[in-house]
Protein backbone atom coordinates (compact mmCIF):
# COMPACT_ATOMS: atom_id res chain seq x y z
CA UNK A 1 0.00 0.00 0.00
CA UNK A 2 1.36 3.70 -1.24
CA UNK A 3 0.90 5.60 2.10
CA UNK A 4 1.42 9.01 0.07
CA UNK A 5 -2.10 8.19 -1.88
CA UNK A 6 -3.99 8.30 0.93
CA UNK A 7 -4.94 11.29 3.04
CA UNK A 8 -3.94 11.57 6.35
CA UNK A 9 -6.14 12.05 9.11
CA UNK A 10 -3.76 11.68 12.43
CA UNK A 11 -0.24 10.53 14.09
CA UNK A 12 -0.65 9.20 17.98
CA UNK A 13 2.85 8.57 19.68
CA UNK A 14 2.44 4.63 18.14
CA UNK A 15 0.92 5.01 15.18
CA UNK A 16 -0.89 7.28 11.91
CA UNK A 17 -4.23 6.95 10.59
CA UNK A 18 -4.54 7.57 6.82
CA UNK A 19 -8.11 7.49 4.99
CA UNK A 20 -8.76 4.52 3.26
CA UNK A 21 -12.24 5.15 1.46
CA UNK A 22 -15.41 6.82 3.40
CA UNK A 23 -15.96 4.92 6.74
CA UNK A 24 -12.19 2.80 6.62
CA UNK A 25 -9.15 4.21 7.48
CA UNK A 26 -5.90 2.66 7.26
CA UNK A 27 -3.88 2.18 10.39
CA UNK A 28 -0.18 2.37 9.97
CA UNK A 29 1.62 1.15 13.32
CA UNK A 30 5.25 3.08 13.53
CA UNK A 31 8.24 1.82 15.03
CA UNK A 32 8.65 4.47 17.42
CA UNK A 33 8.40 3.60 21.30
CA UNK A 34 7.34 5.76 24.08
CA UNK A 35 7.22 5.51 27.78
CA UNK A 36 6.38 7.20 30.57
CA UNK A 37 3.99 9.76 28.51
CA UNK A 38 6.89 10.12 25.84
CA UNK A 39 9.38 10.97 28.90
CA UNK A 40 11.09 7.93 27.04
CA UNK A 41 11.28 8.04 23.44
CA UNK A 42 12.83 5.37 20.66
CA UNK A 43 13.24 4.28 17.50
CA UNK A 44 13.20 0.21 16.65
CA UNK A 45 13.16 -0.87 13.54
CA UNK A 46 10.68 -4.13 13.57
CA UNK A 47 8.25 -3.05 16.32
CA UNK A 48 5.87 -1.70 14.01
CA UNK A 49 5.17 -5.35 12.41
CA UNK A 50 5.41 -7.02 15.47
CA UNK A 51 2.56 -4.82 16.84
CA UNK A 52 0.65 -4.88 13.64
CA UNK A 53 0.41 -8.90 13.71
CA UNK A 54 -0.46 -8.97 17.28
CA UNK A 55 -3.44 -7.12 17.01
CA UNK A 56 -4.51 -7.96 14.05
CA UNK A 57 -4.21 -12.17 15.37
CA UNK A 58 -6.21 -10.96 18.72
CA UNK A 59 -9.08 -8.59 17.07
CA UNK A 60 -9.39 -12.08 14.40
CA UNK A 61 -9.61 -14.29 17.15
CA UNK A 62 -11.74 -12.05 18.95
CA UNK A 63 -14.24 -11.51 16.38
CA UNK A 64 -14.48 -15.53 15.47
CA UNK A 65 -15.62 -15.59 20.04
CA UNK A 66 -17.97 -13.30 19.00
CA UNK A 67 -16.57 -9.23 20.33
CA UNK A 68 -16.81 -6.64 17.17
CA UNK A 69 -13.83 -5.23 16.65
CA UNK A 70 -12.66 -2.37 14.11
CA UNK A 71 -10.33 -4.81 11.97
CA UNK A 72 -11.63 -5.05 8.50
CA UNK A 73 -8.13 -6.52 6.16
CA UNK A 74 -4.70 -7.33 6.84
CA UNK A 75 -3.05 -4.57 4.34
CA UNK A 76 1.07 -5.35 4.70
CA UNK A 77 4.09 -4.95 7.41
CA UNK A 78 2.97 -2.53 9.28
CA UNK A 79 -0.80 -1.64 8.13
CA UNK A 80 -4.07 -2.76 8.03
CA UNK A 81 -7.31 -1.63 7.16
CA UNK A 82 -10.08 -0.71 10.39
CA UNK A 83 -13.37 0.73 10.42
CA UNK A 84 -13.39 4.61 10.98
CA UNK A 85 -14.87 4.92 14.80
CA UNK A 86 -15.35 8.05 16.88
CA UNK A 87 -13.09 7.10 19.81
CA UNK A 88 -14.66 7.20 23.33
CA UNK A 89 -12.21 9.12 25.23
CA UNK A 90 -11.76 6.34 27.95
CA UNK A 91 -9.00 4.25 28.74
CA UNK A 92 -10.01 0.56 29.66
CA UNK A 93 -7.66 -0.98 32.08
CA UNK A 94 -7.89 -4.42 32.91
CA UNK A 95 -6.05 -5.82 35.12
CA UNK A 96 -5.56 -9.48 36.88
CA UNK A 97 -2.26 -9.08 39.02
CA UNK A 98 -1.52 -6.17 40.32
CA UNK A 99 2.08 -4.11 38.53
CA UNK A 100 2.76 -0.60 37.67
CA UNK A 101 1.03 2.08 38.72
CA UNK A 102 -1.84 0.08 40.52
CA UNK A 103 1.00 -1.15 43.00
CA UNK A 104 2.14 2.47 43.48
CA UNK A 105 -1.30 3.74 43.98
CA UNK A 106 -2.40 1.56 46.63
CA UNK A 107 1.00 0.03 48.05
CA UNK A 108 0.94 -3.48 47.15
CA UNK A 109 3.28 -5.84 45.67
CA UNK A 110 3.76 -6.46 42.32
CA UNK A 111 2.79 -9.76 41.05
CA UNK A 112 -0.20 -10.01 43.54
CA UNK A 113 -3.03 -11.49 41.75
CA UNK A 114 -6.42 -9.73 42.12
CA UNK A 115 -9.19 -10.88 43.34
CA UNK A 116 -10.86 -10.63 40.45
CA UNK A 117 -10.60 -9.21 37.16
CA UNK A 118 -10.32 -5.37 37.93
CA UNK A 119 -12.10 -2.68 35.13
CA UNK A 120 -10.75 0.74 35.97
CA UNK A 121 -11.20 3.56 33.24
CA UNK A 122 -8.49 6.32 32.42
CA UNK A 123 -9.40 9.55 31.26
CA UNK A 124 -7.81 9.25 27.64
CA UNK A 125 -5.84 12.64 27.49
CA UNK A 126 -2.22 13.22 27.05
CA UNK A 127 -2.22 16.61 28.26
CA UNK A 128 -3.23 15.59 31.51
CA UNK A 129 -1.31 12.26 31.53
CA UNK A 130 -3.95 10.13 31.22
CA UNK A 131 -5.74 10.14 34.97
CA UNK A 132 -7.62 7.58 36.54
CA UNK A 133 -11.50 8.14 36.62
CA UNK A 134 -14.69 7.02 38.36
CA UNK A 135 -17.79 5.88 36.37
CA UNK A 136 -19.34 9.11 38.54
CA UNK A 137 -16.92 11.10 37.10
CA UNK A 138 -17.16 10.25 33.56
CA UNK A 139 -20.77 10.54 34.04
CA UNK A 140 -20.69 13.90 35.62
CA UNK A 141 -18.33 15.89 33.06
CA UNK A 142 -21.19 14.29 30.54
CA UNK A 143 -18.24 12.22 28.98
CA UNK A 144 -20.22 9.58 28.00
CA UNK A 145 -23.45 7.68 29.45
CA UNK A 146 -24.41 4.88 32.03
CA UNK A 147 -25.34 2.43 29.97
CA UNK A 148 -22.29 2.58 27.37
CA UNK A 149 -19.78 2.77 30.48
CA UNK A 150 -21.47 -0.01 31.73
CA UNK A 151 -21.20 -2.06 28.40
CA UNK A 152 -17.51 -1.17 28.23
CA UNK A 153 -17.17 -3.01 31.59
CA UNK A 154 -18.93 -5.83 30.28
CA UNK A 155 -17.22 -6.27 27.29
CA UNK A 156 -13.70 -5.86 28.90
CA UNK A 157 -14.45 -8.69 31.25
CA UNK A 158 -15.77 -10.89 28.29
CA UNK A 159 -12.71 -10.05 26.38
CA UNK A 160 -10.70 -10.68 29.50
CA UNK A 161 -12.19 -14.21 29.69
CA UNK A 162 -10.98 -14.97 25.79
CA UNK A 163 -7.79 -13.79 26.36
CA UNK A 164 -7.55 -15.35 29.94
CA UNK A 165 -7.60 -18.55 28.57
CA UNK A 166 -5.72 -18.30 25.57
CA UNK A 167 -2.46 -16.91 27.40
CA UNK A 168 -3.63 -19.74 30.16
CA UNK A 169 -2.57 -22.55 27.67
CA UNK A 170 0.83 -20.62 26.26
CA UNK A 171 2.44 -20.70 30.10
CA UNK A 172 2.03 -16.49 30.11
CA UNK A 173 0.21 -14.64 32.61
CA UNK A 174 -1.87 -12.21 31.24
CA UNK A 175 -1.27 -9.31 33.65
CA UNK A 176 -3.26 -6.18 33.17
CA UNK A 177 -3.84 -4.34 29.44
CA UNK A 178 -5.42 -1.68 27.91
CA UNK A 179 -8.54 -0.95 25.43
CA UNK A 180 -10.09 1.72 23.77
CA UNK A 181 -13.59 1.37 22.15
CA UNK A 182 -15.17 3.60 19.38
CA UNK A 183 -18.45 4.21 17.94
CA UNK A 184 -19.40 3.10 14.69
CA UNK A 185 -23.03 3.86 13.13
CA UNK A 186 -24.19 4.04 17.07
CA UNK A 187 -22.22 0.86 18.27
CA UNK A 188 -19.46 0.26 20.22
CA UNK A 189 -16.89 -1.90 18.67
CA UNK A 190 -13.59 -2.77 19.86
CA UNK A 191 -10.31 -0.69 18.51
CA UNK A 192 -7.26 0.47 18.46
CA UNK A 193 -4.55 -2.20 19.11
CA UNK A 194 -3.39 -5.40 21.50
CA UNK A 195 -0.07 -5.56 21.61
CA UNK A 196 2.68 -6.46 23.95
CA UNK A 197 3.21 -2.17 23.83
CA UNK A 198 -0.52 -2.54 26.24
CA UNK A 199 -0.63 -5.16 28.15
CA UNK A 200 1.64 -6.83 30.38
CA UNK A 201 2.58 -10.52 29.82
CA UNK A 202 4.85 -12.91 32.21
CA UNK A 203 6.40 -16.15 32.06
CA UNK A 204 3.99 -18.03 34.85
CA UNK A 205 7.11 -19.68 35.40
CA UNK A 206 10.04 -17.37 35.89
CA UNK A 207 7.87 -14.36 35.92
CA UNK A 208 9.36 -12.53 33.35
CA UNK A 209 8.25 -9.42 31.25
CA UNK A 210 7.62 -10.22 27.79
CA UNK A 211 6.42 -6.69 27.16
CA UNK A 212 6.97 -3.17 26.92
CA UNK A 213 8.55 -3.28 30.65
CA UNK A 214 11.13 -4.29 29.29
CA UNK A 215 12.26 -0.90 27.38
CA UNK A 216 10.30 0.72 30.34
CA UNK A 217 12.84 -0.39 32.63
CA UNK A 218 16.02 -0.93 30.74
CA UNK A 219 15.86 -4.66 31.09
CA UNK A 220 16.70 -5.95 27.55
CA UNK A 221 16.17 -5.22 24.08
CA UNK A 222 12.39 -4.86 23.19
CA UNK A 223 11.96 -6.00 19.83
CA UNK A 224 13.91 -9.49 20.85
CA UNK A 225 11.59 -9.15 23.85
CA UNK A 226 8.70 -8.80 21.62
CA UNK A 227 9.86 -11.20 18.78
CA UNK A 228 10.36 -14.27 20.84
CA UNK A 229 6.76 -13.67 22.06
CA UNK A 230 5.47 -13.82 18.90
CA UNK A 231 7.23 -16.74 17.97
CA UNK A 232 5.99 -18.87 21.14
CA UNK A 233 3.05 -17.76 20.19
CA UNK A 234 3.15 -18.84 16.71
CA UNK A 235 2.14 -15.79 15.35
N1 LIG B 1 -1.49 1.11 29.32
C1 LIG B 1 -1.40 1.52 28.00
N2 LIG B 1 -1.49 2.85 27.72
C2 LIG B 1 -1.66 3.79 28.67
C3 LIG B 1 -1.73 3.37 30.02
C4 LIG B 1 -1.65 2.02 30.31
O1 LIG B 1 -1.28 0.71 27.09
O2 LIG B 1 -1.74 4.98 28.34
C5 LIG B 1 -1.40 -0.33 29.65
C6 LIG B 1 -0.05 -0.70 30.23
O3 LIG B 1 0.82 -1.17 29.23
C7 LIG B 1 -0.40 -1.79 31.19
C8 LIG B 1 -1.83 -1.47 31.64
O4 LIG B 1 -2.35 -0.61 30.65
O5 LIG B 1 -0.41 -3.05 30.53
C9 LIG B 1 -1.91 -0.84 33.00
O6 LIG B 1 -1.02 0.26 33.05
P1 LIG B 1 -0.76 1.07 34.40
O7 LIG B 1 -1.99 1.81 34.75
O8 LIG B 1 -0.20 0.18 35.43
O9 LIG B 1 0.24 2.19 33.98
P2 LIG B 1 1.80 2.12 33.79
O10 LIG B 1 2.36 1.41 34.95
O11 LIG B 1 2.01 1.42 32.49
O12 LIG B 1 2.15 3.57 33.75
Amino acid sequence: MNLSDLKFMYEGKAKKLYEYDEDKTLIYYKDDVTANNGEMKDNMKGKGNINKKFSVYFFKMLEEKGIETHFVEDVDENSFIAEKVDIIPLEVIVRNYAAGSFCRRYGVEKGMKLEFPLVEFSLKDDTLGDPMISKDAALAIKLTDEKTINYLKDQALKINKILNNYFLEKNIILVDYKLEFGIKNGKIILADEISPDTCRFWDSKTKESLDKDVYRESKGNLVDTYSSLTRRLGL
